[in-house]
């Protein structure tokens, strides 16, 4: 249950509550005071200073549509994810070189893109793959921001990192092999930066927004959730884009949906295609892997697309964003 709390009366209604038997946490997001209990169990009378109680039918409660109907925005930067906009981030997989990212960072730049991913702490299947430039490429990618005004985008892998990442990060992305990584998403609870929350590729929606739930139970509101493509029987492409969770999430919870286009296409000829479909589906952004010559990356070198076909995607975004009564997101720097 949520318990919306007024103004200074959080911890009285939390000692309230655990004296009651019930285990309770204070959280305060989205400009609320919320004093949370288990989802179907919480007090049954009203208590003084409980503003409004909601009994969430779902297990994950404060990420829910029926806790909060309006769509909530988070802000990568100055850029606003949500709120009706389509906002696309671009970059690499991997951060390389100072040439690669800044030159990147250019050309995705000149051809609308709102901000720059790049990885630099990168997790590989293999332990022989490229390993990214860890705190290097976190630098070289504030470079790029310093030189073009994108905000940067970035993953952080071990929870012991949070610190040196988020100094460089305007957000930081969880990925697909973290999904489920509790003691991660606790702590980005108080990094204090936007959460950009892949999708493991074997969870389940439910799973999917639980994670999410967990780092706004911890303390951070500012979560964007992304479909990423998940594992099924076919394997023609790297993975199953699974457009329906994206339009399910866009229903049931009130946060940004990303899609990204890339990974589960493992293509570059298909990446169009599953970014449209993404668009289509309700997704109020893109998450898209660009490189300058994408068959010489050192990871993920198929599905990186060239730049002339990302000025192509950016076309279609626009043509489609029309289409769907939607606008690009503004961008300031
Ligand atoms: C990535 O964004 O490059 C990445 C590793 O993605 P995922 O975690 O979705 O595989
Ligand atoms: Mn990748």
């Amino acid at each position: 249950m949520l318990l919306v709390v007024s103004p200074g009366y959080a911890s009285e209604v939390k000692s309230r509550v655990e004296a009651m038997g019930i285990e309770a946490w204070h959280v305060r997001v989205w400009g609320m005071d919320i004093v949370v209990t288990p989802p179907g169990d919480g007090p049954k009378g009203d208590l003084p200073g409980v503003a409004a109680a909601y009994d969430v039918r779902s297990q994950y409660q404060l990420v829910s549509r029926e806790f909060r109907r309006g769509d909530t925005s988070v802000r990568i930067g100055d850029v606003e994810v949500g709120g009706g906009n389509i906002a696309v981030v671009a970059g690499p997989c991997s951060v390389e070189s100072e040439e690669q990212i800044l030159e990147t960072a250019r050309r995705v730049r000149a051809a609308g893109a709102h901000a720059l991913r790049g990885g630099a702490f990168k997790p590989r299947t293999s332990p022989y793959g490229f390993q990214g430039l860890g705190e290097e490429g976190l630098k070289l990618l504030a470079r790029a921001r310093e030189e073009t005004g994108l905000p940067i985008v970035t993953e952080v892998m071990d929870t012991a990192d949070v610190p040196l990442v988020v100094k460089y990060a305007d957000a930081v992305q969880v990925g697909a092999r973290n999904a489920q990584n509790f003691p991660l998403l606790k702590r980005l609870g108080s990094a204090g930066r936007p959460v950009v929350l892949k999708r493991g590729f074997g969870n389940t929606v439910e799973e999917w927004l639980l994670a999410a739930e967990y780092v706004v139970l911890h303390g951070n509101g500012d979560v964007i959730l992304v479909e990423r493509g998940i594992r099924t029987f076919d394997r023609t492409l790297r993975f199953t884009l699974d457009v329906g969770a994206i339009a399910y999430a866009k229903a049931a919870t009130h946060l940004p949906v990303m899609g990204d286009p890339s990974h589960p296409a493992g293509d570059r000829r298909y990446v169009v295609p599953l970014a449209l479909a993404s668009l289509a589906a309700g997704a109020d952004g893109l998450l898209v892997e660009v490189h300058p010559d994408p068959d010489r990356a050192l990871s993920d070198a198929k599905q990186q697309l060239t730049f002339e076909q990302f000025v192509e995607l950016m076309g279609q975004v626009s043509e489609l964003a029309r289409a769907l009564r939607r606008k690009l997101a503004e961008r300031h720097g």
